[in-house]
Formats: C-alpha cells, structure tokens, sequence
C-alpha cells in the first residue's frame, strides 16, 4: 500500500487517533527532551546519508546502540559506499557481521546493494514505495531511512516507538498481532510533525531506548510522563502485552570439533538459507549417530581420541539449540577434503576472514586456549 493511501485508509479505519488536549503537544514534548538529551552525535548521524543511515538502522534492528557502534565503524571503513559493497565477496561482509547475529539482516544488506547498483543505477531510491521492495527494507525502516537521511515526512515504528506509544496510550494487546500494528501505524501517523520529523523520530528511539525502557522505565525523568496512560492508570507494566506464548522446540546435534594431528580444525560453510546461513561451522551430527563411522566415512581418518565437552543451548527466535560438543582428534591424515570449496582446515586460533557464528567463535577460542594451556 503506497503511503498517501495508507494515510487514507488509517483515517478511515476508525483507529483513535490522539487528538486530547493533554496529548496535542506529544511532540514539542519530546522535541524538547531531544535537544538537551537525545543521542545527537552517534556515527551514523554524522554526514547522515540514506546509504549510512540504513547500515546503521539494519544494525540496530535486535541490537543495542552500545553494541552497533564498533560494528558500523569496522563496516564503514571497508565498504564506505553502496558499489563497494554490491561488489563484496558474501564471505567478507559475514565476517564484519560475525557477533551481531540474526545473519539474514547481513545477507539481505548485501543483497540490496547489488539489486540497488542493477536496477537503480547504484543511486539508493528515494521513494519509500521504492524502498520498501527491497530485501530486508521493511515500512518502518524504510521511513527510518527517508526521514533521518533526507528529513521526509515518514513515521516509524521500531520495538522502541511500539513500546512508548503502547504505554503512553494504553493500547491493549501484542503490538505484533495485525490490529494492534493498525492502531500503532495510525498513531505514529498522527504524531509525527511536518516539521523537524528527523528529530522527532530520533527522539522516538531515543525516549524508548533511554527511558521507556522494556523493565524498570524512568518515568520520573519521562518528558511524556504527564500524558502517558499507561502511568496514570499505574498499569506500565502492563504495556505492551506479550508475545502469546509458543513452546519453543528444542534441537540438539553434536558439534564435531574434528581436529588434525597439527591441531587444525574442520570447518565447514552452511547452505545459504536457514540457520547461520551461509556461515562456518563444524560439521553437525544427529545426537546418536557414531562419530567415529562419520570419520571413517567422511574423512577416511580413524579416531586416536574422543572427548565430550560441556554442552551449551543457543536460543534462536523460533527454537532453542543443544549443542554437544564433541573433540575428534584423528588417528591418521584426513581425506584433503578441504579442495571442494565448502570446507576448510583453520587454526582454532586464527580462523582468518571467515564468518563465524558468536557461539562457534566461542569454542574456537575456547580450543586455542586449552591448546595454549597444555
Ligand atoms: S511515563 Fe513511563 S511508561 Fe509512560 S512513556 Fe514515559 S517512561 Fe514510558
């Protein structure tokens, strides 16, 4: 739905919009807080361009701003535009994201920077209808991108805004179910101002990330505290509710940390889509296959030695994963498997330019250790 005919269909929908007097200033409220408290100097806010300002708003999705500023200097100094960054190895743009999770933000900003240098003449667009086909781009990062970058006229609603809007109008239900998101989109509409919208939305973020915070927020500090809903009525905690609750599955496979005679590790690139994709990780077994037959099998090396480590979970947002750990060292050389392009023979200690999911990273530095040790 293009944007005039969202504003269109938000006031015909029937959605409340803010219109008491105790909220008409919502804004000039929080502009005011911005300047003397909000984040004025972040990196991405200096030479704010719609390429910089989207690294920094794709980074910053799940991810906190202390967390993101190291990671978007390390990228920007490799890939300082939009062609240099169409023309990376996958590998490479992996590595600078190695840490940050959820892969697929990664794949995507890679994706889109190439579909922008083929179809758009490598000039990022500038129409949100435009900007929001784009893989990863979705409505709220996509005004995060106009507005902050260019200064249009663009609301958004990242987890920070869903949060302060639900509190300060006591909205009832998931922010993430489908009418909930309606009542927030139209509220959002309604607040923005036409003038210095750059601010505002930034002050959004800003107050969400500060102050209403998901537990224990400052409302003692809030500049919103005199018209926010959710206080007066004593109920903060009850907004926004959650996410109804799933069971999350569990999986669990053994991690072969499969090492040679000289102490190098078998790693191994996952397919592009799915878990870690297009990541490196040891190879994975079913929890009750035989370790030393898949060496047999798959290496033609025999096992000197087997030793079960710690098992650890990984939490992803749709399933939890028990990993088992699992040190092989090997009896003779293994088959040079390492020729096929997908799999690789590293030193645990340095494993080079490859990208690395955090929790592999872990038990390589935990191997380089324990080497270091013996
Ligand atoms: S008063 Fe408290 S709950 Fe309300 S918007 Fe401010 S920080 Fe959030």
């Amino acid at each position: 739905m293009t944007a005039p005919a969202r504003q269109a269909s938000a006031q015909q929908s029937g959605v409340p919009t803010p219109r008491t007097a105790a909220v008409d200033d919502f804004g000039q409220r929080l502009l005011r807080w911005f300047d003397r408290h909000g984040r004025q100097d972040l990196p991405w806010q200096r030479d704010a361009t719609p390429y910089r300002v989207w690294i920094s708003e794709i980074m910053l999705q799940q991810t906190q701003v202390a967390v993101v500023v190291p990671y978007f200097e390390r990228f920007m100094a490799r890939f300082p535009d939009l062609a240099t960054l169409a023309t990376a190895e996958p590998d490479e743009v992996l590595h600078l994201w190695s840490g940050l999770g959820y892969y697929a933000r990664a794949r995507n900003l890679h994706r889109t920077a190439q579909v922008i240098v083929s179809e758009h003449q490598g000039r990022f667009p500038e129409q949100i209808e435009v900007l929001e086909t784009l893989p990863g781009i979705g409505r709220s990062t996509a005004g995060a991108i106009l507005s902050l970058a260019l200064g249009q006229h663009h609301p958004i609603l990242d987890g920070n805004c869903k949060r302060v809007l639900a509190r300060c109008f006591a909205i009832p239900g998931w922010p993430g179910g489908s009418a909930v998101l309606r009542q927030l989109w139209a509220l959002a509409e309604a607040l923005t101002p036409v003038q210095r919208v750059a601010a505002f939305n930034q002050a959004m973020m800003d107050l969400g990330a500060t102050l209403c915070k998901r537990s224990s927020p400052a409302c003692a500090s809030c500049p919103l505290a005199d018209c926010c809903q959710a206080l007066a009525q004593d109920r903060v905690r009850d907004y926004p509710a959650p996410k109804p609750r799933k069971r999350v599955p569990l999986r669990a496979a053994q991690v072969l940390l499969v090492q040679d005679q000289q102490g190098q590790l078998l790693l191994q690139r996952r397919p592009p889509a799915g878990i870690w994709g297009g990541l490196w990780t040891p190879p994975e077994l079913d929890v009750d296959a035989d370790v030393a037959d898949w060496c047999r099998s798959r290496l033609q090396a025999s096992v000197l030695r087997l030793e079960m480590l710690p098992p650890r979970r990984h939490t992803f947002s749709h399933f939890q994963f028990e990993m088992q750990p699992v040190l092989v060292l090997l009896a003779s050389p293994p088959a040079r498997i390492g020729d096929e392009g997908d799999k690789v023979w590293v030193d645990p200690a340095q494993p080079g330019g490859l990208g690395l999911p955090a929790p592999i990273r872990h038990i390589l530095a935990e191997l380089a250790q324990r080497a270091g040790s013996e």
